[in-house]
């Protein structure tokens, strides 16, 4: 089997499962608990989130709740800053660029009865940032951008939208960096939130991270015993946090290394695809190496993801979350491409674990499909 799905999750590293059952082992106290063990492992969580601050070089500027994942994380950032500013700012600024987790939301909250704006998207994936310009006013209260695109890999110009919200102190800006964690430089200036999942980078499921720069900004959306500053109540699960500190500092410390890897097979992919007619890579060439969007005009994604299935290649459609709906992919529709490609797109995504001899699997699985296919493609 070769396992390319990598943006939808990725394989757990060892020491980070063994760091989970250890921490089970030998610290499964509460951390509230008043008697000395219970204070021991109140110790090892705030000195976990010391570390994570250290590991991302943010100098204790953040505040970390841990969470079960980025769409916990994208809630509660989401919808407590757009509760926190409601009485003086209740615009919202997002686009179609964003996961469901941050989408969904946005809807919740337009019916909830906040103003939301779209701003558009460039046809190589990204923010505009001159119509984002147009639409900044004093009565947005919360602007949200994600890091790298899930779809496409696109990078997004994170540094330009927080010098833009500079000039408008009331907007809380939040990014979901979920994708991008591991596999590009991050930034994190005038950034106020940011959300992480363990699992897209060789940490566990249900294990998250929330960056807050001041908790005071953000409405509690759990209500309970008031764990983590009273945003997220109910009982920590010390064993997850404490290893999803183990995989990040494995994300952070190798990424260049990574990333120059991911980047040499991107393109060597890139190049690869080019002889074959009716095969156009959608990914635009500056975005994160980890992801490549590839549409195969007249052909649907479903019937070539079952193909490659066939052949031992693991991959998907447009992403794990939309793979079985079957709407347009609206990233994808957003930057132009035809509505046949649309259709007929996967995503390749590599990872940590990917290897020189996968690509090369991949490439000899692709020439059989191709095989199979070449009569359905419009070339
Ligand atoms: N944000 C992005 C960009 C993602 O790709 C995902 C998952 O695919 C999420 C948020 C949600 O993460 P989770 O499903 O781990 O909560």
């Amino acid at each position: 089997m070769i396992y390319l799905d990598n943006a939808a999750t990725t394989k757990p590293a060892q020491d980070v499962l063994d760091t989970f059952v250890k921490v089970n082992q030998d610290l499964y106290f509460n951390p509230n608990s008043p008697h000395q063990a219970g204070l021991q492992a109140e110790q090892l969580l705030k000195q976990a989130k010391l570390q994570i601050n250290q590991i991302l070089n943010l100098e204790d500027r953040y505040d970390i709740i841990f969470t079960s994942g980025a769409t916990e994380s994208n809630n509660m950032a989401l919808k407590g800053a757009a509760y926190n500013r409601k009485p003086y700012a209740d615009e919202i600024i997002v686009s179609v660029l964003e996961h469901p987790s941050v989408l969904e939301v946005m809807r919740h909250l337009e019916e909830e009865g906040f103003k939301l704006r779209y701003v558009n998207v460039t046809k190589a994936g990204t923010i505009d940032l001159e119509h984002l310009k147009s639409l900044m006013n004093p009565n947005v209260g919360l602007v949200t951008c994600m890091h790298v695109n899930n779809i496409t890999g696109q990078i997004q110009p994170i540094e330009a939208i927080a010098e833009i919200l500079e000039a408008y102190p009331k907007a809380h800006f939040h990014v979901d960096a979920v994708q991008a964690i591991g596999k590009t430089p991050l930034h994190f200036n005038g950034v106020d939130s940011v959300s992480f999942s363990g699992h897209k980078f060789n940490g566990l499921k249900g294990q998250g991270l929330l960056l807050v720069r001041n908790i005071h900004n953000l409405e509690p959306v759990i209500h309970g015993g008031g764990q983590e500053y009273g945003l997220r109540s109910g009982t920590v699960n010390l064993p997850v946090d404490i290893a999803i500190v183990k995989a990040l500092k494995h994300a952070v410390s190798e990424q260049e290394q990574l990333n120059s890897r991911l980047t040499e097979w991107n393109e060597d992919l890139r190049n690869f695809f080019k002889a074959y007619p009716g095969v156009h890579v959608n990914s635009p060439h500056q975005s994160a190496p980890h992801i490549l969007n590839v549409g195969f005009d007249g052909v649907k994604g479903e019937v070539l993801v079952n193909a490659f299935s066939k052949q031992g290649i693991m991959l998907s459609t447009t992403s794990a979350c939309s793979s079985k709906h079957s709407r347009l992919n609206e990233v994808l529709l957003a930057m132009g491409i035809s509505e046949s490609r649309i259709e007929g797109s996967i995503r390749i995504s590599m990872g940590a674990i990917t290897t020189e001899s996968d690509i090369e699997g991949f490439k000899e699985a692709f020439k059989i499909v191709y095989e199979e296919m070449k009569e359905l493609l419009k070339k």
